[in-house]
């Protein structure tokens, strides 16, 4: 059941200490469980719900520039390193060759002329808590040789083949702050086939 203003977890941060109010855990009655075929007692359902407090750190920065229409990722920018200018998306705080703090680039545009399809999958079933329109079509793009990475999304719009051209699309009109807010569709997609609340 949707959960009411007062039943819902709320979080900032003031004078750089986390502020919470609201609630974070609800329990609900129990039910029991019985074999109908001998009438027996089985066990017990154990409804529990629960607000995560998930903290992104150092990836805030990618989160919050989706719901600014904008793709974000690092790069290691350090003399000694062999990677040095490799380009991480996902975004990688931290070089995994020389461990050195990475620069955050903008890639909005290499992502809109140089995106395409490496490999695709998909996928008619999903687990507990998906939100997307089954079926999924989960996409690994490709950006260009300086990105040293594949990127795990999905095509929103259009059939997915291994070398098509796609663009990202972002939640700017109701972000999530989550990766939902990222999503592609294969180029020369009309604005009118977007998903509600997203853009170019
Ligand atoms: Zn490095």
């Amino acid at each position: 059941m949707p959960k009411t203003e007062e039943e819902k977890g709320f979080v900032e941060i003031v004078d750089g200490r986390y502020k919470i109010s609201g609630k974070f855990h609800i329990i609900e009655k129990n039910q029991p469980i019985f074999d109908k075929d001998n009438n027996v007692l089985a066990g017990v359902t154990n409804p529990r719900d629960m607000t995560y407090i998930h903290s992104y750190g150092g990836e805030a920065p990618f989160f919050e520039s989706l719901s600014k229409g904008k793709l974000l990722a690092t790069r290691c920018d350090n003399e000694k390193c062999d990677s040095k200018g490799s380009i991480f998306e996902p975004f990688r705080i931290y070089c995994p060759d020389c461990l050195q703090r990475n620069t955050v680039v903008d890639i909005t545009e290499k992502a809109r002329t140089k995106a395409t399809i490496h490999s695709f999958i998909i996928t008619h079933r999903s687990g507990a808590f998906n939100t997307l329109p089954k079926p999924i079509q989960f996409i690994n793009v490709e950006f260009d040789k300086e990105v040293s990475t594949i990127l795990m999304s999905i095509l929103a719009v259009g059939e997915p083949d291994i070398g098509k051209r796609v663009v990202p699309i972002f939640n700017t009109k109701n972000p999530t702050y989550t990766i939902l807010d990222l999503r592609f569709v294969l180029e020369n997609t009309p604005e009118s086939e977007l998903p509600e609340g997203f853009t170019f």
